[in-house]
């Protein structure tokens, strides 16, 4: 089997228990997305998270504003047994009643819940129900008036990443390290040096991501940089990518870039080329229904679809099966070499049943 599987080396961290989710240490980089709409709205949250699950994402997050959503929780852990995340911003009240409606894991924001005593309740509680807190910094939250300033001068990462471990010490006092931390900005740039800078000073798992980088067209691109920069440096154990859209976008996007590094395969990817005057037909369309005929296909193989045979093959060795266009056929090859000539029509069907034959490993 070709495909690739990197060692790329990972920071050495502590290990969480999300539900049945393990983040950090050796397990893999996992994926979450959050729900986006009214958690009251059971019926249709439980959807929505069957829909994420179904697409591989394996820790939902949920937005706690108030009480009648704090309560709902009650009734989404009924109904389904994801991993779920309490989002809480202001009110600490919110998280402990969360906790004791069976959520997995609580996220606070250090920009938003500031008051010592109340950060210890919250702690103190996850700490007798053994779930872990992330503490979810984002740059446009977390600085004090005044602090805007200094960000300025010192660069905001650096104010970031001193504002989070200053939070730290709360937990370090009640003695608990059962924490994810997050560092996010707008600015791919700024999170990622914030989480190069937070990997130098503790050993907590990170939840990676870019925040409120938009709609997909330049949201991917900037999740894509910066998780990807941040994967490469072996810094991660957990990533979402935030889009204004779809959520279950966010999981086929994460998956992507994670397969796309060989972190983790999630079934074929597909190669395909540019096209060029040498093309012999409407590759687009052929890449359209191979793309939709494997998508049954849970192998993490590399499939290529090339627009001729002079350069496909060849360009394409790496790729456990492809096929290269010709004057009204297209060779079929394996890892470079070609095994059959199949008609245009049949492009599609013959890569699915080449996948479907390949071993299991
Ligand atoms: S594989 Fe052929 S058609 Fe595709 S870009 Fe290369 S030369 Fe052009």
């Amino acid at each position: 089997m070709n495909a690739r599987e990197n060692k790329i080396p990972r920071r050495k961290t502590r290990q969480v228990k999300v539900g049945k989710i393990f983040i950090g240490g050796d397990a893999p980089i996992s994926i979450q997305s959050m729900t986006k709409l009214p958690t009251e709205e059971v019926d249709l949250v439980l959807r929505q998270i069957e829909r994420l699950v179904a697409e591989g994402c394996e820790i939902v997050r949920l937005a706690v504003p108030d009480r009648k959503a704090a309560k709902a929780l009650q009734e989404i852990r009924k109904g389904t047994d994801a991993p779920l995340v309490a989002d809480i911003h202001l009110n600490y009240r919110l998280a402990l009643e969360a906790i004791d409606n069976g959520v997995d894991k609580v996220r606070v924001n250090p920009g938003y819940l500031r008051e010592k005593e109340q950060v210890q309740a919250v702690i103190r509680k996850a700490k007798a129900a053994g779930i872990p807190i992330r503490v979810g910094a984002n740059s446009g939250s977390i600085l004090r008036a005044g602090e805007m300033g200094r960000a300025r001068l010192s660069g905001m990462a650096q104010a970031m990443v001193d504002r989070v471990a200053d939070y730290l010490t709360l937990f370090e006092e009640e003695d608990f390290g059962d924490i994810v931390i997050s560092l996010k900005a707008s600015d791919v740039v700024e999170t990622v040096r914030a989480y190069e800078l937070m990997a130098e000073r503790c050993d907590y798992p990170f939840h990676v991501g870019i925040t409120a980088c938009g709609p997909p067209s330049t949201g991917i691109v900037a999740s894509s940089m910066g998780i990807g920069h941040l994967l490469l440096e072996g810094i991660g154990d957990t990533v979402r990518v935030s889009l204004t859209g779809d959520p279950v976008d966010e999981v086929r996007i994460a998956k992507r870039i994670l397969q796309g590094l060989g972190l983790r395969g999630f079934g074929p990817m597909i190669i395909s080329c540019p096209t060029c005057g040498r093309c012999h037909g409407d590759l687009v369309s052929i890449v359209q229904e191979v793309e939709e005929k494997l998508s049954t296909v849970s192998l993490p193989i590399k499939v290529a679809v090339m627009g001729c045979e002079v350069n496909g093959p060849g360009e394409a060795a790496e790729a456990d099966i492809g096929v290269a266009l010709g004057r009204g056929h297209a060779v079929l090859f394996r890892t470079g070499m070609v095994v059959r000539k199949v008609r245009l029509q049949e492009v599609a069907d013959a890569l699915l049943l080449e996948a479907t034959s390949l071993p299991e490993e």
